[in-house]
């Protein structure tokens, strides 16, 4: 199968080249159109400044829905529409508060936050002893004995030699994630997390953890910590091992409420049953605005679509923007998007996602064969002039994840990724942290490549057609 692909290529790429010229006449408008009249810098502004932060099922996400509808349907699309889907509802409640206390009397501040999903401290909050680990893998060795009625304290930093950040965090994230239930096994209290952040500043991040199958009784509250009070808390916790640590939350699960993916089309002209998607996803973290995450992803995505309007260009496949609901804490907006397409028998070629900041793009990662991936590296060059040079197989996104299978290819923007864990879900996730220009950058990006595979269709697509 995979010869009969490459084989067809070889036919195939001589006459791609020939178009080349009008190719890079396209690319450049789509750039200039975006860094000289784009739209994607207000709506994030609006989406930040006037909205805020978007968490699932809060009224913010509920405003984000509304917002977003009302600004697809001002485009002159085929079709806006908002597709149903039951989302989480976790809230923070009041400010989370913390103190180490090294003497009694003897107490200092601490910044932390809740993570998502975490159950509140009893109503007068938590204070206990604490033991640092590295990790999981500690907590199995340590035991119940050294662990029961303590706060267990994952402190494993992201790892700074790794030059992909995304990397760094993978290596660590495991910690938020399902820390508390393994800290729980063992009779721990509470959890408390260095915060996923590659630099020392006094910002918590929070993100989702999961107690996985622990029945509701045993569950332990989680909060993240900044990392420079994980540096503080670790040095005290070297000189005292009886420090004690307090905190408090008020954080609440209620019942799942009604939310919305916000989807709009581009009807293609000649093969409207082949769909490329492009998309970000809606809801944030409430602590900051969300603009990085994942604001910029949602804009440019609607930029790409509308900008491939402004340039007069006809697609001949169908070309959707998706804006995902609930990324964060449940993945549901991209769990339905993918039932509903499998259910209407959608063929979806290519899924495009934008969810990690909105910094200077470098390229794309990609989750296909090596058939696409070379008619895709095959145009590295008409990229060349706007310094994106990543093409590389392996990973795409969250939210495309699900519409894998069926020759879809997938792929996700990759931004430049140095800066991002410095504002992921936290406090400074904020729109003044968004360079216009690298937003804009981004978009054209997307729009290029997504102009390319409405052009040329995908290998699979391609050999179905003949
Ligand atoms: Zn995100």
């Amino acid at each position: 199968m995979v010869n009969r692909q490459i084989l067809f290529l070889l036919f195939f790429l001589p006459f791609i080249g020939i178009s080349q010229s009008e190719d890079e006449k396209q690319l450049k408008e789509i750039y200039t159109t975006s860094l000289t009249n784009g739209e994607s810098y207000n709506w994030l502004s609006y989406l930040s400044n006037q909205i805020g932060g978007r968490l699932s099922g809060s009224f913010n996400a509920e405003q984000a829905v509304n917002y977003t509808k009302a600004e697809l349907d001002s485009l002159g699309l085929d079709r806006v529409w908002l597709q149903p889907v039951m989302v989480p509802k976790w809230t923070r409640g009041i400010k989370e508060f913390s103190y180490l206390e090294n003497a009694p009397g003897e107490t200092t501040n601490l910044d932390i936050c809740a993570l998502g999903g975490s159950v509140a401290t009893p109503s007068g909050g938590l204070k206990a002893n604490v033991i640092e680990v590295k990790g999981i893998e500690e907590l199995e060795a340590l035991g119940e004995e050294k662990i029961k009625g303590k706060i267990v304290f994952f402190n494993r930093p992201m790892q700074a030699d790794l030059i992909q950040t995304f990397e760094a965090y993978g290596g660590c994230v495991d910690q938020r994630y399902s820390g508390a239930a393994e800290a729980a096994k063992y009779g721990a209290v509470g959890v408390m997390v260095r915060s996923m952040n590659l630099r020392l500043d006094n910002y918590p991040h929070t993100g989702s953890m999961s107690y996985g199958d622990l029945p509701v009784e045993k569950r332990i509250p989680a909060a993240a910590i900044s990392t420079n009070g994980a540096e503080m808390l670790s040095t005290v916790l070297a000189l005292n091992k009886d420090v004690k640590l307090y905190f408090r939350q008020t954080c609440k699960v209620f019942p799942d409420v009604q939310s919305y993916n916000v989807i709009g089309e581009i009807k293609g002209s000649e093969f409207p049953n082949e769909i490329i998607t492009v998309g970000g996803h809606l809801d944030s973290w409430d602590l900051g605005d969300g603009s990085h995450d994942d604001g910029a992803g949602c804009v440019q995505s609607m930029e790409v679509l509308r900008m491939l309007k402004e340039t007069g260009y006809k697609p001949k496949r169908t070309i959707r923007v998706v804006l995902f609901m609930n990324e964060e804490n449940g993945l549901r907006g991209a769990t339905k998007y993918a039932e509903v397409a499998k259910e209407k028998g959608e063929h979806h070629v290519f899924a495009l996602e934008s969810d990690a900041g909105g910094f200077t793009p470098r390229g794309f990662s990609f989750d296909c064969d090596e058939a696409n991936f070379a008619q895709i590296t095959s145009w590295k060059s008409l990229f060349k002039p706007y310094l994106i040079h990543y093409f590389e197989q392996g990973g795409s996104g969250a939210d495309v994840g699900p519409l894998k299978g069926n020759g879809t290819v997938l792929a996700g923007l990759r931004p430049d990724s140095q800066r991002y864990f410095d504002h992921h879900h936290a406090e400074n996730d904020t729109f003044e942290h968004v360079n216009k220009r690298e937003l804009e950058l981004g978009a054209a990006t997307m729009a290029s490549l997504v102009y390319l595979i409405d052009k040329y269709g995908t290998v699979q697509a391609s050999n179905i057609k003949g």
